[in-house]
């Protein structure tokens, strides 16, 4: 069956989509399937809805809404709304760096040299 993955095109600014094929046994009933950006193994058996979610990132880019952010350990693209942005600049933390898989591994890395 026919699969759908969107990946970041860095150099136009958007969100595309490619398309690839996966083995029938899983159970794809539930859709969507898929955290944009940030779960390389989530992805969309629906056409429409995979086109849509791409779409409807890309009109957000557009209008400034979010933002596209390369992951400084991965290298991985995220995605960071205004209003998170906004919440980091009004505690005067820095605007994430790292996507949240992570942020996660780090913060795990930082309590295990603590405790
Ligand atoms: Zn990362």
């Amino acid at each position: 069956m026919k699969a759908y993955k969107e990946y970041f095109d860095e150099e136009n600014n958007k969100f595309t989509l490619f398309e690839f094929e996966v083995a029938g046994e899983k159970d794809f009933s539930k859709e969507p399937v898929t955290n944009l950006a940030d779960n390389e193994n989530c992805h969309f058996c629906n056409a429409k809805l995979a086109h849509d979610a791409v779409e409807n990132l890309n009109v957000k880019i557009a209008s400034g809404e979010i933002t596209v952010i390369k992951c400084k350990d991965c290298g991985k693209f995220f995605v960071l709304g205004n209003s998170e942005r906004d919440w980091y600049l009004s505690k005067n933390y820095a605007i994430p760096k790292r996507c949240y898989s992570c942020r996660k591994i780090k913060k795990q890395n930082a309590q295990n040299i603590k405790g």
